[in-house]
């Protein structure tokens, strides 16, 4: 069957920067052991990765270039916070261009990107850390199926026969 919303697709990813095609791979699925899985439609992936990944069949493969407003979102300035060490677990490892959690006064938790290491204070940046870039994807699917009730009702897609969290 062809992908439409609501499909259930598993899929094997590589991306990286559009610019620089020699650089490393953000992220590969192929590392992981495990394709994607995912329900089209429901906000679960990047849009466009959601749609250049509908009207697709098993067996595909084909590569896309996204833009930042179709992936992580444009650059945004004034995102730069200049944080105390305290804050974070891992301070003394910190090399700018890492990314690390922070912890929040609330107490939550938020992802960033080290900006610059300082003696006592850590200048962190709240942008995605792939925010700006124009992504290079190249995509495999797997399989494709029709979502279980379950998912549909969740809002995720669910490994297997899509019955149950697995
Ligand atoms: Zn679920």
């Amino acid at each position: 069957m062809r992908s439409e919303n609501n499909s259930v697709v598993s899929f094997h990813y590589s991306v990286r920067d559009a610019v620089d095609a020699a650089a490393e791979p953000f992220d590969d699925s192929r590392r992981r052991g495990k394709p994607m899985l995912a329900l089209l439609g429901h906000g679960q992936l990047v849009p466009g990765v959601e749609k250049a990944l509908v009207g697709r069949e098993a067996g595909e493969n084909f590569e896309i270039e996204i833009a930042p407003e179709d992936a992580y979102g444009v650059y945004q300035e004034g995102l730069l916070q200049r944080v105390p060490k305290k804050y974070f677990r891992d301070a003394q490892h910190l090399k700018p261009g890492m990314s690390t959690v922070l912890q929040t006064r609330e107490g939550g938790q938020r992802m960033v990107t080290v900006h610059k290491v300082g003696m006592t204070s850590v200048d962190v940046d709240h942008n995605h850390p792939l925010a700006g870039k124009t992504l290079h994807f190249a995509i495999e699917i797997i399989d494709v199926r029709a979502a279980a009730p379950e998912e549909l009702q969740h809002g995720h897609a669910h490994p297997g026969d899509g019955h149950s969290h697995g």
